[in-house]
């Protein structure tokens, strides 16, 4: 049974070798389906041509083959009628009727998941990374992309700052992450919370940075991209403790604020520098 005739009703069957095609087409049609099948014997390959010029005279009818012989044979392909050569020692005939069911399944399907992307790119902001494009950026290489273009050198020039900055004071960065710039709140409220002024996305390996961003929040979040790196990707990494990746990020980017107004963060950054001062070393991260 071929694939399609596991989804369709059994198609009725007329063997060339047992007699011709005579009515052929009406069987296709009231069947709602027919096969068609020969040897490689000349006459019989003819009553087939014959068969398959009645079914392709309606326009409900297209013509399935596939070799019996081959491997595939129980995969049959659409192909017109003209098309029929002496190679395929069987043909399938099918009524269209069920090919467009099967079309009209398979249309319903794509426009479901259509509107499930769509749905999660509208409700859930983080997806829409992914297609920055959409929402007011644009990408000037797969890695960088802006919301103003007119802005690229002043941003480069700050992420170039930040990025030299990391690899002199933890190491050089393996790879080039990906980086968002939005030079509006309005812009970065369309992928984040606008009350954050920077943020990375460990999964991604992007980096989204907001209108509010600072060379030392910049190096803060290229430290997050740092130990995703060097502590095993996002699943091994972020497994560790927050205050140690968060105190981590707050204390060597030379954050200048003497008080973090994030009192959590403030915590954190307290109990790494703590953490160091009792022999701590970042490149071994505590466990707990
Ligand atoms: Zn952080």
């Amino acid at each position: 049974m071929s694939r399609i005739a596991g989804v369709w009703r059994p198609p009725v069957i007329a063997d060339a070798t047992n007699g011709g095609f005579d009515g052929l087409h009406r069987s296709a049609i009231s069947a709602g389906g027919c096969r068609l099948r020969a040897g490689s014997d000349a006459s019989e390959i003819d009553r087939i041509r014959h068969a398959c010029r009645m079914a392709a005279s309606s326009p409900n009818c297209v013509m399935l083959h596939g070799g019996r012989t081959s491997a595939n044979s129980d995969s049959p392909m659409a192909a017109p009628c003209g098309s029929v050569s002496h190679d395929p020692p069987t043909i399938q005939v099918f009524v269209g009727r069920r090919i467009n069911l099967l079309k009209k399944f398979a249309l319903l399907f794509g426009l479901l998941a259509l509107a499930v992307i769509v749905g999660a790119i509208a409700l859930y902001k983080p997806v829409r990374i992914f297609a920055p494009q959409f929402f007011g950026l644009t990408c000037v290489s797969e890695k960088l992309c802006i919301d103003d273009v007119g802005r690229l050198e002043e941003a480069t020039e700050l992420l170039e700052d930040a990025r030299r900055f990391v690899s002199d004071e933890l190491g050089s960065l393996k790879a080039e992450l990906k980086v968002l710039f939005c030079g509006t709140r309005q812009c970065f409220a369309n992928f984040a919370d606008p009350a954050v002024a920077a943020q990375y996305y460990w999964g991604a390996r992007t980096l989204l940075i907001g209108d509010r961003a600072t060379p030392y929040i910049i190096r803060h979040e290229l430290i997050h991209h740092w130990q995703n790196e060097n502590f095993g990707g996002p699943n091994e990494a972020l497994r560790l403790p927050m205050w140690f990746l968060e105190g981590m990020a707050y204390s060597l980017s030379n954050d200048p604020r003497e008080v973090i107004p994030n009192a959590e963060a403030n915590g954190q950054r307290t109990r790494f520098l703590e953490w160091q001062r009792t022999g701590g070393d970042w490149r071994t991260p505590p466990r707990q």
